[in-house]
């Protein structure tokens, strides 16, 4: 027995609870070292282990092709921001080519901003913002402004944690071109072809398990050398060493201390989710979750989303009640039903409720029954 309340959080979020039993089970003496995974040497052979099973895992979890190299960074989502710029610029050897960036939400929205930072050469492919006057849509291909094959890069957010808007296909780019996806909050929801991506990069927190490490794939041939003091330019990037994916490369991760403890936390996931059936087994139930919430606020006067039906998200959905000042008393009541971590991101108010892979289809019944309480309490 547990008491462990529903935590509908967008991240850190929800573990699955056999792991944390593993985890706690594990935590004094781990495998017979007699001291915990957080105390061994990260270039020792237990941890190699750990990082070579976690590695194995996510590659039958995800089909990863032989040509795609797994690294575990720190620094989060948002230090993938710089990186994608500095390396996919020295990929291209081409520090003023047009970087592409797809802006469907405040995700990809700020890691726009880091590239014009940066002094990259950002080209908008479209901002929905700008556009429709919100974030809540993802605008046909036919009306994308990309820069074709001169681009260093594609980028997007493939689900957008904050406003609740998910791609539902892969971007159709130039095949010289790398795309890159932000998958920070959707990965491993459901399967998808990794040999389209240049890059595909998520921070653990959401999808997988706790924060401090951020899992980066990256096509072999897009590691490139870092330049010496000698080759540096005048102006122009220069990659820092430890945002440098081929640095990471060289080394397995381990070119200075990695998140150890956010590793294995991550690998017993990956382990978990295999047992549990793969990726195909928890897209279904994704699915299916997601659209018993949708169905509810569809079917209601009082609930509202506002993310176009074609661009909703499985994964975070995003609503508010009407009249508003309602919210508050939801959240309150949620909380009474153990149900937590509902308050929307402070940038858009109202109601988000996560639900990632880890929260079980229990879970989101209980949610839509008390929604639908809720609402007939007060129409
Ligand atoms: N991208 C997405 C889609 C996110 O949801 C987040 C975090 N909520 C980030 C990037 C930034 O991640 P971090 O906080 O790990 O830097």
């Amino acid at each position: 027995t547990h008491d462990q309340v529903l935590n509908f959080g967008a991240g850190p979020a929800k573990i699955p609870i056999e792991v944390l039993q593993t985890a706690q089970s594990e935590l004094l003496n781990y495998d017979n070292t007699g001291m915990s995974v957080m105390e061994l040497s990260h270039r020792g052979k237990t941890f190699g282990k750990i990082l070579a099973d976690a590695k194995q895992n996510l590659t039958k979890l995800l089909n990863i092709p032989d040509n795609y190299e797994i690294l575990f960074m720190q620094g989060g989502g948002t230090t993938q921001f710089s990186a994608i710029v500095y390396n996919l610029l020295a990929a291209k050897g081409k520090p003023d080519a047009p970087v592409d960036y797809c802006v469907s939400g405040s995700w990809s929205q700020k890691a726009s901003e880091e590239a014009k930072r940066l002094g990259a050469n950002v080209n908008i492919v479209f901002n929905t913002k700008k556009s429709t006057g919100a974030y809540t849509s993802v605008p046909p291909q036919s009306e994308w402004k990309l820069s074709g094959s001169d681009a260093a890069y594609v980028y997007y957010c493939d689900n957008e944690t904050v406003h609740g808007v998910e791609f539902n296909s892969i971007p159709d780019v130039d095949s010289s071109v790398p795309l890159v996806a932000d998958m920070s909050s959707n990965i491993l929801s459901r399967p998808f072809d990794v040999s389209k991506f240049g890059v595909i990069y998520a921070g653990a927190q959401k999808n997988i398990g706790p924060s401090g490490v951020t899992i980066v794939i990256i096509r072999k041939d897009l590691l490139t050398p870092l330049k010496s003091a000698a080759e540096i330019p005048a102006s122009g990037l220069v990659t820092p060493q430890l945002l440098d994916f081929k640095t990471l490369a060289d080394n397995d991760s381990l070119y200075n201390t990695p998140p150890t403890f956010a590793i294995y936390m991550s690998g017993l996931v990956f382990k978990h989710m295999l047992e549990k059936g793969g990726v195909e087994a928890y897209t279904e139930a994704n699915d299916r979750k997601a659209r018993k919430v949708y169905q509810v606020i569809d079917n209601s006067k009082i609930y509202k989303a506002p993310v176009a039906t074609e661009a909703r998200s499985r994964m975070n959905i995003p609503f508010r009640i009407y009249p508003e000042t309602l919210e508050a008393e939801f959240l309150k009541g949620a909380e009474a039903r153990n149900m937590v971590q509902l308050k929307g991101h402070r940038s858009v108010g109202g109601i988000r409720a996560s639900i990632y892979n880890a929260m079980g289809e229990d879970g989101v019944d209980a949610l839509v029954a008390y929604m639908k309480e809720f609402e007939g309490q007060h129409q």
